[in-house]
């Protein structure tokens, strides 16, 4: 990893400048081709800003074992990333993929939400001894307040290696309506949780990155694309890998704590690459109780590195037939979701690089019949 370390900066300045030239040759392709040919403006090569962002919780064998990944497992999870991966700050993934630029093969992010004092006790240690860059998304409020939280001095200590950036104040379910609210004063009322909430970090620590990662992961296109007008950058907890073309109001991360800890699953996951998905439909993630939801249509840009016709998708565990039409996938659902956070995973296997997966989620967050969200 030392020696990984050394030359990223050579190794960054070369791949930049082969990527030019790739620029060059492309641009020139599509200059003297792409007119003539619709599909093939819309043909994605497999880019190099591809990463993976990983999400935790506790560092601690004591907290709830669902959101918790003990210092032992948090070690081995840290030296596999040291021997297989280049883990990158979010400040620098977030770069590449704003200009378009090539990030270290294999980039992994590592994120934790809700500001856990055991992050300092237990993760802390491993994480300087790597010398990992990290991004913990807070609840600024409860900073120095609760027990079991971070205080705003070991924040300023963390500083060297971790970032820190909005988690809402209160942690909140964004998406519930309050009684006597419409759809606009929700949106104003949440709108302004988010904007105290980065107010306050940054008057504590002097900066204000504008990345949110929502409560619960959970989110809808109104929130959304609020948020993407005000610049701010939103983390799902829906999995997948992130790139050039991926939806910068609700990036992607995979859950690495609990049952998802497991390294032989994560593997995959650390390894997979972001499928190209150009729209999808339905488009909203809310679903009503007792709605049903038949198909979920995957409209894909033309990706010849992905092996589309082996798409799979799964949900809880079982698999769900699709039809491929060029490149739009038809999940046929057929489902009744009950209260609660869902989601459907798909993968499609990589022509080029054997055992790596394309692999986008759905998120659907279902409210109960009182327009409350479940824990
Ligand atoms: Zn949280």
């Amino acid at each position: 990893m030392l020696f990984k370390l050394s030359n990223f900066a050579f190794q960054k300045k070369l791949s930049m400048l082969i990527h030019q030239r790739i620029c060059i040759v492309l641009c020139f392709v599509f200059l003297s081709f792409g007119a003539s040919s619709e599909s093939s403006k819309e043909t994605i090569q497999t880019n190099n800003t591809n990463f993976v962002v990983l999400v935790y919780h506790h560092v601690s064998s004591e907290t709830p074992p669902s959101t918790s990944i003990s210092p032992e497992k948090f070690e081995e999870h840290l030296t596999y990333l040291a021997q297989h991966h280049n883990v990158v700050s979010l400040e620098d993934a977030l770069t590449a993929l704003k200009a378009n630029s090539p990030l270290p093969e294999k980039s992994v992010v590592i994120t934790f939400d809700d500001g856990y004092a055991n992050i300092y006790d237990n993760g802390l240690p491993l994480l300087k001894r790597f010398n990992f860059p990290y991004t913990i998304f807070i609840n600024p409020e409860e900073i120095g307040k609760r027990a079991n939280q971070l205080s705003w001095q070991q924040i300023k200590e963390m500083a060297p290696l971790g970032t820190f950036a909005n988690h809402t104040i209160g942690h909140l379910h964004l998406l519930e309506i309050q009684q006597n609210e419409n759809e606009e004063e929700w949106l104003m009322r949440v709108i302004a949780n988010i904007v105290d909430s980065e107010d306050l970090i940054e008057e504590k620590i002097g900066y204000s990155k504008k990345w949110l990662a929502y409560p619960y992961g959970e989110y809808n296109n109104a929130l959304k694309d609020k948020l993407l007008e005000m610049n701010y950058i939103g983390f799902g907890q829906q999995s997948g890998a992130v790139a050039s073309y991926s939806d910068i109001g609700a990036l992607p991360r995979f859950p690495a704590a609990g049952i998802y800890a497991n390294l032989r699953t994560l593997k995959v996951k650390l390894n997979s690459l972001a499928m190209p998905v150009k729209s999808l439909e339905p488009q909203d993630t809310v679903v009503l109780p007792n709605q049903m939801i038949d198909t979920v249509t995957l409209n894909l840009y033309e990706t010849p590195d992905m092996r589309i016709t082996q798409m799979n998708c799964f949900y809880n565990g079982e698999s769900i037939p699709n039809t491929i039409e060029g490149w739009s996938a038809n999940i046929q659902l057929n489902l009744l979701l009950s209260p609660g956070r869902h989601r459907i995973n798909c993968t499609a296997p990589s022509n080029s690089q054997k055992g790596r997966f394309y692999w986008y989620s759905i998120p659907f967050f279902v409210p109960t019949e009182e327009g409350t969200y479940l824990e």
